[in-house]
């Protein structure tokens, strides 16, 4: 099926058309610069990037992929989890798209869109991805989703069925505590490459920082759990006590010490999670993926572990409409009705709500 995929979830305008398991184009605007100002994304500025950019990015990925809007056979968008506004903007796009073309809607899992971007048979593409095994996606895969708005620690067993929620993060995202801790050393927005490229000069077993929920006592209780606000407490007060002291802050020991824990954190409970259900796979997407140093410290301990890592191309990895595309047609290949339009935007829509508003067959 020749289907196109909103996404809307944050601050990425992404707009994706897919035949199948084939990528055709992938067409992202991101107000990202907009929220730079205020260290974070800013909801409402978010949904009125969404508004004004929604349009020219579906005629962008139209054309880049020669396509008619006629040819379309179906309309994806992602329901949630979310920031609300913005997800509405998307929904209420995809809806009105849908009716005016007389064709289908999929509403879909933002967390579950992430994994199904790596569905898509990328031949045509190979030097978006260097680090993926060729060959396509096998079940079950263990996937570790790190980005600004979450962490999390999935099993999937099929893409169109059968996701279940390991664990999550209490509190911060991964992403999120980059950005944190990136402000508390006086770097820019977003502070995820701001920190990496400082960690490149700093030494990683400078300080030693906590490494959340991993004590013995936690990791019965929370195996798959993450928790990174007690690491960013534990920078602010490191930093204090320099400061205090009237001493310099190494920023680049900080950040590559920072950087190590959440790193170690990650993939400790990735490779946990692979053991534990005997799964010889894991997956990785979200934007902190661009982090180097987790990629090649996942690359590394999945060896020793006998687990293969799976990491889409970043222009996968981070929010993008093409795996929204590619979950509806997974979910079209798998014979499932198309959405009624009784859905809106969930912003806490669960893991396991694969698909939203089923109609009957
Ligand atoms: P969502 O949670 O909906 O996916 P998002 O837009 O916040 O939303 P992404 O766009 O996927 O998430 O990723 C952005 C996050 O990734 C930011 O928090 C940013 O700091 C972080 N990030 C980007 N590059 C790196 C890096 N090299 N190392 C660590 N974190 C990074
Ligand atoms: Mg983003
Ligand atoms: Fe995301």
């Amino acid at each position: 099926p020749l289907v196109l995929g909103i996404e809307t979830s944050c601050d990425e305008t992404g707009i994706g058309i897919v035949r199948g398991r084939t990528l055709l184009s992938n067409t992202i605007a991101s107000s990202m610069e907009e929220h730079a100002r205020y260290g974070g994304v800013v909801p409402e500025v978010a949904a009125r990037a969404h508004l004004e950019a929604l349009q020219p990015a579906i005629d962008a990925a139209l054309a880049e992929s020669g396509v008619a809007l006629a040819d379309l056979d179906a309309v994806a968008v992602t329901s949630g989890p979310g920031l609300a506004g913005a997800l509405m903007v998307g929904v209420g796009a995809a809806k009105a798209l849908a009716v005016s073309l007389e064709r289908p809607l999929y509403a879909v899992n933002h967390l579950v869109g992430h994994i199904a971007a790596d569905v898509l048979d990328l031949d045509a593409h190979a030097s978006l991805s260097p680090d993926r095994p060729q060959g396509k996606l096998e079940y079950p895969t263990v996937a570790l989703l790190v980005s600004g708005g979450h962490t999390a620690l999935l099993l999937v067993r099929d893409l169109t069925g059968d996701v279940e929620l390991l664990g999550e993060t209490m509190d911060d995202a991964a992403g999120e505590a980059f950005d944190k801790v990136a402000r508390l050393l006086g770097l820019p927005y977003p502070g995820g490459p701001e920190i990496d490229r400082a960690a490149a000069a700093g030494d990683p077993a400078a300080i030693a920082f906590p490494r959340g929920l991993s004590r013995a006592s936690d990791m019965a209780k929370h195996r798959y759990d993450f928790s990174f606000s007690g690491l960013k407490t534990a920078v602010a007060r490191w930093v204090e006590q320099r400061e205090a002291a009237g001493e310099p802050i190494p920023i680049p020991d900080v950040a590559a010490s920072f950087r190590e824990a959440v790193v170690d954190v990650l993939v400790t409970k990735a490779i946990a999670a692979c053991r534990d259900h005997d799964v010889p796979r894991l997956l990785l997407g979200g934007g902190v993926i661009a982090n180097r140093r987790l990629r090649d410290v996942a690359i590394a301990r999945a060896a020793e572990a006998g687990v293969e890592v799976r990491i889409p191309p970043l222009s996968l990895c981070t929010d993008n409409g093409a795996m929204i595309a590619a979950l509806a047609a997974e979910l079209i290949m798998a014979g499932r009705a198309p959405s009624t339009f009784a859905f809106g935007a969930d912003s806490t829509l669960p893991v396991t709500d694969i698909q939203v508003a089923e109609g009957p067959a």
